[in-house]
C-alpha cells in the first residue's frame, strides 16, 4: 500500500491564520482576557446555596470554559516558540498568556476559599445532587488541596509573584537555551548545530562523532553554567520558600498530589526498580563489548550496534506506525492517520527550532499538535509514535467532560508510552534478519535503560539537590557532583564517563509547570508494560477496554485507576515485578542471539 506524502509541516493556520502576528489570535486573547474578567466577578460575589445550586452549575461552566480557551491559547505560542526560537513576538504572546493564565489562577484561588469554608454537611449535600455527581472527583480534590493552602491574600500574592519570580526563571531558561548552538565540524566546516540537531547525533555509529558532539556539547553549555546554576536554585528556593509557608515538610508532596498517587507507591516502584538493576548492567556491559570498549561512556548509552545505519524517510516511518498501530486498534490507527493527513506534525529537520519532542492539544478545535526534529532514526520513530500516543490520549478524553479530562502527569505518560511498546514489539516480530532483531531489541532495551537508569538519576538528582538547597545556594560544582553519584547509583557504576552538566541541559528541571516531571516517565512506562501484558493476553478487541482505562485517568488516584481496570495493587511489589520481567526478557533474548 502507498501512502502519499506527508507533509513534514504542521498546520496552525487552520487553528490562527498567520502565526504570532494573527488577528484571529489577538481577538481570541481579548475574549479570554474579558471571559476571565466576568469569570472573576461571578466567582467573587458567588456564594454556595444549597437552595439555588443553579448558580454553581454556571459556576463550572465558566470555570470550564475559560480553562479551555487558556490551554488553547497557551498550546498555541508554545507551537510558535518551538517553531521558531527566534520568534520575538511569540515571545511577547507567551507573556501575555502567562498573565492570563496568572488571573486564573488567583480567581481559582478565591474559588477554592469558598470551596474550603463549606462545611462538610453541606459539601456532601451539594455532592448528592445529580448535577454535580459527574464531577465529585474533581470537585472533592479541589477542596482537599484548597484546605492544605494558605489564605486566600496569601495564596493570591503567591500567584501573582510567581509570574516574575517563579515562571520567569523558566522564561529565562529557555531564552538562555535557545541561544546554545554546537560547533561541529564535518568535511572541513564548522556548522552552528541546534541542540535538537546535535542531540541526534549521540546515536551516531561513529564513535570519534559521539564524542565530539558531547565535548562540544558540555563546552557548549559549560558557558553559562554560572546562569543555569543560579536559574535552577532560584526555581527551587521559590518552590521551597511556597512549601515551607504551607506547612508541607516533603518536597514530593506536591508532586505526589499532582500525580494522584500515595509516596508508598512511588517507594515500591523504585525499591522494586533498584533490585533489578543487575540485567541492564549486563546488557550495559555487553554492548561496550560490542562497541570494542572497555566501559560505555555517557554518550556510547545510545550509540547504534552493528552497521545497520537504516534510516526511515518521514513517509515510511508514517507507514510504518499506522500500520502496527492498526495491529493493535483501528481507533489509534484512524488519530495517527488523522494526525498525518492533516498536518498536525512539525518534523522538519532543520535549525532554529526548539530541541525535543511534545505533544500539546487543542481543546476547543479537539485536535492535538505534535513537535520534534525528525532525522529518520529508529529513536525518531520512537518519538512519533510516543507523541501520537500522547494525541490519541486526547483524542479519547475529548468524548468526556472537560473538567474530567485533566490526567495527571504520570498516566499522562501511559498512552504514549503504551504507542511506543506496540511499535517496537511489532517491529521485533516481524524483524527480517538477526542482525535487524538485534537492532530493534536494542532500541526496545534502550528504552529501559532511559527510564528506569536515566530517569532514576534524574530523581536522585532532584531529590538530593532539594534537600541541599533546604540549607541554602548549591553551587554549580556541587550540582557536578550529585548529578555524578545520582548517574553512577542509577547506572549500576556501569559507565567509564558521566554527564555531570546534564542538569544544566536538560529542559525537565527547569518546567515550572509541573516539578519533579521524571518519576511520571517511569511510572507511566511501567504501568504500561502492565496493561500492554492485558492487552496481549486478551488479544482483539482490547482496544475498547484500554479506552475505558485511558477515559478514568482524570477520575480517580492511580491507586484506584489500577485497581479498576487491572485488578492489581499498586504498593504491592508484583505489578511492578510483572513489568520488569518484561524488559528484562528483552535483555535475556538480545543475549542468547549473541550465543
Ligand atoms: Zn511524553
Amino acid at each position: 500500500m502507498k501512502f502519499p506524502t506527508f507533509s513534514q509541516n504542521w498546520d496552525l493556520d487552520v487553528l490562527f491564520m498567520g502565526g504570532s502576528h494573527s488577528p484571529a489570535f489577538q481577538d481570541f486573547l481579548n475574549k479570554s482576557e474579558k471571559d476571565l474578567s466576568a469569570f472573576q466577578q461571578y466567582v467573587e460575589a458567588w456564594q454556595l446555596d444549597l437552595q439555588d445550586t443553579d448558580r454553581f452549575y454556571t459556576l463550572l461552566e465558566m470555570l470550564k470554559e475559560n480553562m479551555q480557551q487558556l490551554e488553547q491559547a497557551s498550546s498555541f505560542v508554545s507551537c510558535l516558540q518551538a517553531q521558531d526560537t527566534s520568534d520575538s513576538k511569540a515571545g511577547s504572546l507567551r507573556a501575555k498568556v502567562s498573565q492570563l493564565l496568572a488571573t486564573y489562577g488567583v480567581i481559582l484561588t478565591t474559588f477554592d476559599e469558598k470551596l474550603r469554608s463549606i462545611s462538610d454537611r453541606e459539601w456532601q449535600q451539594l455532592l448528592e445532587k445529580k448535577e454535580f455527581s459527574e464531577l465529585q472527583f474533581f470537585l472533592t480534590e479541589r477542596r482537599k488541596h484548597a484546605k492544605e493552602k494558605l489564605s486566600k491574600a496569601e495564596e493570591s500574592l503567591i500567584h501573582s509573584l510567581s509570574v516574575d519570580g517563579y515562571h520567569g526563571w523558566g522564561e529565562i531558561y529557555d531564552t538562555l537555551a535557545s541561544h546554545v548552538y554546537i560547533p561541529f565540524v564535518e568535511n572541513g566546516e564548522t556548522n552552528m548545530l541546534s541542540v535538537g540537531q546535535a542531540s541526534n547525533l549521540f546515536n551516531h555509529p561513529n564513535r570519534a562523532v559521539r564524542k565530539e558532539v558531547f565535548h562540544k556539547w558540555e563546552e557548549a553549555w559549560g558557558e553559562k553554567t554560572d546562569m543555569l546554576a543560579d536559574i535552577l536554585n532560584h526555581l527551587a528556593g521559590f518552590r521551597l520558600t511556597v512549601y515551607k509557608a504551607r506547612g508541607w515538610e516533603d518536597v514530593l508532596k506536591e508532586p505526589l498530589a499532582i500525580s494522584r498517587m500515595k509516596k508508598e507507591t512511588l517507594d515500591t516502584m523504585w525499591h522494586t526498580i533498584a533490585d533489578f538493576k543487575a540485567p541492564l548492567v549486563r546488557f550495559l556491559n555487553k554492548k561496550a563489548e560490542m562497541l570494542g570498549i572497555k566501559k560505555l561512556s555517557w554518550f556510547d548509552v545510545e550509540a547504534p550496534i552493528g552497521n545497520t545505519n537504516s534510516t526511515m524517510t518521514f513517509d515510511e516511518g508514517a507507514e510504518f506506525i499506522i500500520s502496527h498501530f492498526n495491529k493493535f486498534g483501528p481507533q489509534l490507527a484512524d488519530l495517527a492517520k488523522t494526525a498525518f493527513k492533516n498536518r498536525w506534525i512539525e518534523a522538519e529537520d532543520r535549525p532554529g527550532k526548539r530541541a525535543g519532542g511534545f505533544c500539546t492539544s487543542f481543546p476547543l478545535s479537539e485536535q492535538s499538535r505534535i513537535f520534534m526534529t525528525y532525522s529518520g532514526t529508529p529513536s525518531n520513530v520512537s518519538t512519533l509514535a510516543h507523541e501520537l500516543g500522547h494525541a490519541f490520549h486526547s483524542a479519547v478524553l475529548h468524548e468526556i467532560h472537560p473538567l474530567k479530562r485533566n490526567y495527571a502527569m504520570n498516566v499522562a505518560e501511559t498512552a504514549s508510552t503504551f504507542a511506543e511498546m506496540v511499535i517496537a514489539d511489532a517491529a521485533v516480530k516481524q524483524a527480517a534478519s538477526k542482525e535487524e532483531k538485534l537492532v530493534l531489541l536494542e532500541d526496545k532495551i534502550q528504552r529501559s535503560v532511559a527510564l528506569l537508569m536515566n530517569i532514576h538519576a534524574r530523581f536522585l538528582f532532584e531529590t538530593a539537590f532539594y534537600e541541599e538547597r533546604k540549607a541554602g545556594y548549591v553551587h554549580k560544582e556541587r550540582l557536578n557532583e550529585l548529578m555524578i553519584d545520582a548517574q553512577k547509583t542509577a547506572y549500576g557504576d556501569a559507565l567509564g564517563q558521566y554527564h555531570p552538566q546534564f542538569w544544566s541541559s536538560k529542559l525537565h528541571f527547569y518546567i515550572t509547570d509541573t516539578p519533579f516531571y521524571n518519576f511520571p516517565y517511569t511510572f507511566g512506562y511501567l504501568f504500561s508494560l502492565g496493561i500492554y501484558a492485558k492487552a496481549m493476553e486478551a488479544g482483539a478487541g482490547y482496544e475498547k477496554k484500554y479506552i475505558a482505562l485511558l477515559q478514568d485517568t482524570a477520575s480517580m488516584t492511580v491507586e484506584e485507576l489500577a485497581k479498576k481496570h487491572l485488578d492489581v495493587d499498586l504498593t504491592k511489589r508484583d505489578f511492578w515485578e510483572a513489568g520488569l520481567k518484561l524488559c528484562i526478557e528483552d535483555i535475556e533474548e538480545f543475549l542468547a542471539l549473541l550465543g
